[in-house]
């Protein structure tokens, strides 16, 4: 039963390979890659735009937009050029987007708080361009002329490894099954490079009397009641209840997913979104669960952003912007490393539900350590066949394998992905 649900809710578009002559005669969507890089990175765009075109975009020619905060060379334009199946474009990123104003403003405590955050040994936290890069990506690529003028966009990164052959056309498929955002890899963030995201996205959600989705268990995780606590501990408990209130009727499964588990750096998708979607459908009303003195903690469960498929405008909206101004005003850009990927995250999870959320398992990916090989890849099926199917997966993995029958995605690097049609 929790299967059917479940795939009900979010399954593959495509578990096999289809007829690419058929497919390619279908209409293409207003779509683009979408690739942010540096000059000095052109080896690891190549590297990128030749797997992704070998498995898909030879098929399907969509363009590619580039941006960067310097002007592109020549050869960079040259040579993305002579891999590129469709048309290329390249954007200069505005001066006022990719520095933070208070990086002019201020710029000795710009620099010492930067500066610090290498001193704590928080990751990339020392490097400037780094915290401009998650900013920009949080706040400002979807603005760009060459990126808002499409419907979709596919982020790609350099030096990433598409796997499968990609037989159908992911935009158009999100389209017919009214999908907004996809996402292939999920795992936790690290927590000191966002000590206080959540804090300030639940003020955000709060001051907006948000109603929160169904999605939302995926980024909060409920740590119980403190003991001897009361209502008067709550200094704000006026909007506290309103905000339980309203957390409780539209989610009365917060714990539907079991943060317990530590799974860091390990591939959460199977078990957090999978769980979720199960849970969320098997139409568990245990409110008991819940109550108003629950406190809520961030799961730090993200989608790793440096693959997206997404709509555009879930970002252009209004809210979207919204709740960007909020944490840009809040400075956690520049006094904690706050990565795109755990505020796009959090954003699907205040402004979309599950189902509009997709989970591109047969996507096989990699991006620096970590990989996503589907299981029901023809390879990894007559593997699993052969070898009973535990070689290179965790228990944890087989147990979902078992429970939902379902590929599962495989995290570690070096375990062998074919997946050719
Ligand atoms: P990681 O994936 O988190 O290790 O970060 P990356 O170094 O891969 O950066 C993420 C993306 O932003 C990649 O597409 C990079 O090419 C791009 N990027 C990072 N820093 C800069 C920068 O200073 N300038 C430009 N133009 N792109 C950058
Ligand atoms: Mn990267």
């Amino acid at each position: 039963r929790e299967r059917a649900i479940a795939s009900s809710v979010d399954s593959v578009f495509e578990s096999g390979c289809r007829d690419i002559k058929d497919e390619i005669g279908k209409p293409r969507e207003k779509a683009a890659m979408v690739v942010l890089a540096r000059n000095s990175e052109l080896d690891g765009v190549l590297s990128s735009m030749k797997s992704l075109e070998r498995h898909f975009n030879q098929w399907f020619n969509y363009p590619w937009v580039f941006l960067n905060d310097e002007e592109f060379t020549e050869e960079f334009k040259v040579e993305v050029g002579k891999i590129a199946s469709g048309k290329t474009e390249f954007g200069i990123i505005p001066e006022r987007k990719w520095h933070m104003p208070f990086e002019k403003d201020d710029p000795v405590t710009f620099a010492e708080a930067v500066e610090e955050q290498g001193d704590r040994g928080i990751m990339y936290g020392s490097m400037p361009a780094y915290h401009r890069m998650c900013r920009f990506y949080s706040g400002y690529f979807f603005e760009h002329e060459l990126v808002q003028k499409y419907d979709w966009y596919w982020r790609v990164e350099p030096d990433v490894d598409f796997y499968c052959d990609i037989t159908y056309d992911p935009f158009r498929e999100m389209k017919l099954h009214n999908k907004k955002y996809g996402f292939t890899i999920m795992i936790k963030e690290l927590i000191n490079t966002v000590p206080n995201l959540f804090r300030y996205t639940l003020s955000f959600a709060r001051e907006n009397e948000m109603e929160f989705t169904d999605s939302w268990p995926l980024f909060a995780k409920s740590f119980g009641r403190v003991k001897g606590t009361n209502e008067k501990d709550y200094k704000d408990i006026k909007d506290m209840k309103q905000f339980w209130s309203r957390l409780q009727q539209r989610v009365p499964i917060l714990d539907a997913v079991d943060w317990s588990t530590d799974s860091s750096g390990d591939d959460l998708s199977e078990y957090g979104f999978r769980s979720l979607v199960s849970a969320g459908n098997s139409a568990s009303t245990d409110r008991s669960k819940i109550d108003m003195f629950n406190n809520m903690e961030y799961s730090l469960c993200h989608f790793w952003s440096n693959f997206e498929i997404s709509r555009t405008d879930l970002f252009l909206s209004p809210e979207y912007k919204k709740y960007f101004d909020f944490l840009e005003k809040s400075g956690g850009f520049y006094m904690e490393r706050w990565g795109d990927a755990p505020i796009h995250s959090l954003a699907t999870g205040l402004f979309l539900s599950q189902s509009e959320m997709h989970y591109f398992r047969d996507i096989g990916y990699r991006h620096s350590t970590l990989e996503h090989c589907p299981l029901n890849s023809p390879f990894q099926r007559s593997y699993r066949e052969s070898k009973n199917y535990t070689h290179g997966y965790t228990q944890k993995e087989e147990r979902y394998w078992r429970k939902y029958d379902a590929p599962v995605a495989n995290s570690r690097v070096g375990t062998g992905c074919r997946c050719r049609c």
